[in-house]
């Protein structure tokens, strides 16, 4: 006899950030630049069908779109109820149940859940051992791959050359399927997705959620070889995609104001600016190519400064115990008046002493600097 609830799943538990209401919320990634307009104009235009009918069983107007967009094969394209959706389903596609997902931390929080999930177990190879020797991901034959570039939540990229000597030595041994996940692909200097039709075992996620501004409707899609493709559009099952979030997603791709250009340079330039803004607070920053900051705090002191900056109106996500890191902030990349108002959030912070400051942390001298 079947037993319920399952016991694998005795141990999972519900997803459940830190989402309480705040003034800022700079905890996500998601863009803060407001609505696609013109995503805004065809939701709004949304005829009576668009309620009481199915949606196409596979997104074929979002698949047009995508093709439209990156010139990659409508046979190569996979899409889902956000990127998550894709991610789950590849999860499953991957293999039979059991075995385990390996991927370089710390990386997306939902990897481990994803895993459990489908039946298998995550196993964290710290990024530092990952990039000396990428074929430390293949020890213990996983039955996935998974590897976020730029990376969340440091905004790490991957070197190119590192992801060619993971694909080769998957190609070498005829497995198993690796997940590029490229959430933050949109700022970053390059990326797999227009290859990726053509390199087997190879399965690049996008998301419309960050860049595109549309996180509220959940779109997500994936490229990979037709046959890669096929077997993740098998595991997702149909209508998935909704009518009025297809029509939101087409015209976002389409971008034909520009919008998605326009406000991706600024999250890059202000990226920048902030960046500077850090270290000038004697803070350290990582490097990233993607629309977030990750900034060290002393060990233990993550929930402290996710509570300190709250009491000050802001949301940014606390990451507790990060490997090869410690406890971190990660703070998404916004319009610059957010940024100031985050500015001033933290300056509260380290002047008030709130939290533990990192040695050398200090909030600019203000007086000294009017
Ligand atoms: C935000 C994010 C996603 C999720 O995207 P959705 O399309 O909203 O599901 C996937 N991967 C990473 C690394 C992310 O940060």
């Amino acid at each position: 006899m079947s037993r319920f609830p399952r016991p694998d799943y005795q141990s999972l538990d519900l997803y459940a950030p830190d989402r309480r209401p705040v003034a800022l919320d700079l905890a996500d990634n998601t863009n803060r630049w407001g609505p696609h307009p013109g995503a805004v104009t065809a939701v709004r235009a949304a005829d009576d069908d668009t309620y009481t009918r199915y949606p196409y069983l596979y997104a074929n107007d979002l698949r047009d779109a995508i093709v439209r967009r990156y010139g990659v094969p409508a046979d190569s394209i996979t899409t889902g109820c956000g990127s998550d959706d894709v991610l789950d389903s590849a999860f499953r596609a991957a293999a039979p149940e059991g075995g385990t997902v390996t991927f370089a931390g710390p990386s997306f929080s939902m990897v481990e859940p994803f895993a459990n999930m489908n039946g298998r177990r995550a196993v964290e190879i710290p990024w530092s051992r990952a990039l000396a020797d990428p074929e430390t991901l293949l020890a213990g034959d996983p039955v996935l791959v998974y590897v976020c570039r730029p990376n969340n939540p440091t905004g790490e990229s991957a070197p190119r050359a590192w992801i060619d000597a993971l694909l080769a030595a998957v190609a070498r041994r005829g497995g198993p399927l690796v997940i590029l996940d490229e959430a933050y692909a949109d700022f970053a200097p390059e990326s797999l997705l227009a290859e990726a039709p053509t390199i087997p075992h190879l399965l690049v996620t996008r998301t419309l959620s960050k860049a595109f501004g549309l996180a509220g409707f959940r779109v997500g899609f994936a490229v990979g070889t037709p046959v890669v493709a096929r077997e993740v559009e098998k595991s997702r099952g149909p209508y998935k995609v909704s009518r009025i979030a297809e029509r939101a997603a087409v015209a976002a791709l389409d971008d034909e104001d520009g919008w998605v250009t326009r406000t991706t340079l600024e999250a890059v330039e202000n990226r920048a600016k902030l960046f500077a803004a850090l270290q000038e607070r004697g803070l350290r920053p990582i490097p990233s190519c993607a629309n977030f900051l990750l900034f060290q705090v002393p060990d233990g002191s993550a929930r402290a400064w996710n509570d300190a900056l709250r009491a000050q109106g802001v949301a940014i996500r606390p990451f507790p115990a990060c490997p090869d890191v410690g406890d971190a902030m990660r703070v998404t990349v916004a319009p610059w008046p957010m940024m100031e108002r985050f500015l001033d959030a933290l300056d509260t912070v380290l002047a008030e002493g709130s939290a533990p400051a990192p040695p050398g942390a200090r909030a600019p001298d203000r007086k000294a600097a009017e």
